[in-house]
């Protein structure tokens, strides 16, 4: 198995259960990424089911952590599933809140809804000190405007795909940029344009696997193996080692999300 892991690098945004899914051995991929010095990988919510099966992984992989929420496109039932995300937000494991947001791409949810489920999730982060996790898809004016009219006080934009003018707008707000594999896709040149332009402890750096398998791996399921490839991308923008480089980013994520861990 081909993988570059650079030591003490974090994955601040994954979906194991996905992976699963998708025919990825998650175990050995991730006894890997941790035998090689991998120090942390979060694994995030996509809706309110499987919460118990995610935290089984902690027994084998303690440097692993966990969000509660439930995406945008997931939304079905707000009470109901707001309710059940608030029991799994009191657990030890979870470090945040998402992910969230707003997904105008795939309209299968109503904006309004998707807005309320949103503004529900804020108000979660506020109420358990958790930093919010945003998925934006087509929604940067959106999402903004209900950081700030919800007063949502930390988070992270994940996978972020836009413009330096909302980067910009999201750090000022206090928030975190992180950046997934399509950086380093040869027309993403807007996206590396905003990274490179962005102060360098407020990057983390995710893969997003399954999804988003950097140009290199381009066909192939993604895993947090391929981590080094965003870090790579990064380190080149800001002239940086590519150890330094993953090493800030982790440090960003540890700092983000509190994680209790050595640096
Ligand atoms: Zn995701």
């Amino acid at each position: 198995m081909e993988m570059i892991i650079y030591p003490r690098s974090a994955d601040s945004h994954t979906h194991i259960l996905e992976m699963e899914k998708k025919g990825i051995d998650v175990h050995e991929i991730l006894t890997t990424c941790f035998e090689k010095g991998m120090s942390s990988v979060m694994d995030i919510a996509v809706d309110e089911l499987d919460f118990e099966k995610r935290l089984a992984y902690k027994k084998d992989f303690p440097n692993l952590f966990f969000s509660a929420g439930v995406h945008p496109s997931s939304t079905v039932d707000i009470k109901n599933q707001i309710d059940i995300i608030e029991e799994q937000l009191q657990n030890d494991h979870v470090v945040a809140v998402g992910e969230t947001g707003l997904d105008f791409h795939w309209d299968t949810v109503p904006a309004d809804m998707q807005k309320k489920m949103f503004a529900r999730h804020i108000q979660l982060s506020k109420d358990f000190h958790l930093p919010l996790i945003v998925h934006n898809r087509l929604a940067d004016k959106e999402v903004l405007e209900l950081l700030k009219s919800e007063k949502a006080e930390s988070g992270v934009i994940h996978c972020f795909s836009s413009n330096y003018h909302f980067a910009k707008k999201f750090v000022d707000l206090g928030f975190y940029i992180s950046f997934a594999g399509n950086i380093t896709y040869k027309k993403s040149e807007e996206i590396r344009d905003a990274a490179s332009k962005l102060p360098f402890d407020r990057i983390l750096v995710e893969t997003d696997a399954p999804y988003l398998s950097p140009q290199k791996y381009r066909g192939k399921t993604n895993h947090p193996g391929y981590i080094s490839q965003t870090i790579n991308c990064i380190a080149d923008l800001f002239n940086k080692g590519a150890d330094e480089t993953a090493y800030q980013t982790f440090l960003n994520c540890k700092e983000l999300f509190q994680l209790k861990l050595d640096e």
